[in-house]
């Protein structure tokens, strides 16, 4: 059994993680994405735990960004246009002051393989390369961005008894209120 209590913090690629890889381009060139909602309140829930969040993609674009604000993570997190993802995740840890064998990296390509394999739990959704796959300590029965993210940051805070919801609060949650009301008067996470 992999060891989900090591883990202080977290590291996506997007595309085939968040999503099942797929892009809609449209005129001005941007590429629209679908997201899951269940895999957006496991981010949240993360963060309102106290885990940094990191989202490393060699994709660029403001939806992108503004997607992972609206779930509380930090611009400064947020890596697009990263032609090394290794290097990206290694900036991540230090300015967190974690060590790499304390991070999760989740990927589903080739590019995500060093992450995977450096990581201290590196884990890619079933439907990922078959590179990913023999690099994963941990292949999820969830394919990208069929809540492949829910499963496995729900395992890992299950793991450490911090899947905990309070229902008179708002949103359920136990944790984290400043971060929750802040988001409620400002009219976001609507989800
Ligand atoms: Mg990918």
């Amino acid at each position: 059994m992999t060891d989900l209590i090591k883990i202080k913090a977290f590291a996506f690629d997007v595309d085939g993680v968040f999503t099942d890889g797929g892009v809609l381009a449209i005129g001005n060139g941007d590429l629209l994405r679908t997201f899951n909602a269940k895999d957006s309140f496991a981010i949240r829930t993360a963060i309102i735990n106290g885990f940094p969040v990191a989202i490393i993609t060699g994709g660029c674009s403001e939806s992108i960004a503004s997607r992972f604000r609206t779930l509380n993570v930090p611009d400064a997190d947020i890596y697009q246009l990263s032609k090394n993802k290794l290097p990206d995740l290694q900036h991540f840890c230090e300015r967190h002051h974690f060590q790499l064998s304390e991070v999760m990296f989740c990927g589903d390509d080739v590019p995500d393989v060093p992450s995977i394999m450096e990581a201290g739990i590196g884990v890619c959704p079933k439907d990922a390369c078959i590179e990913a796959i023999e690099a994963a300590d941990i292949v999820s029965d969830k394919c990208g961005g069929h809540q492949f993210v829910r499963d496995i940051v729900e395992r890992t805070l299950r793991a450490q008894g911090m899947w905990k919801f309070d229902p008179l609060q708002p949103w359920g949650f136990n944790y984290g209120d400043e971060i929750t009301l802040s988001a409620l008067k400002t009219g976001r996470n609507a989800e």
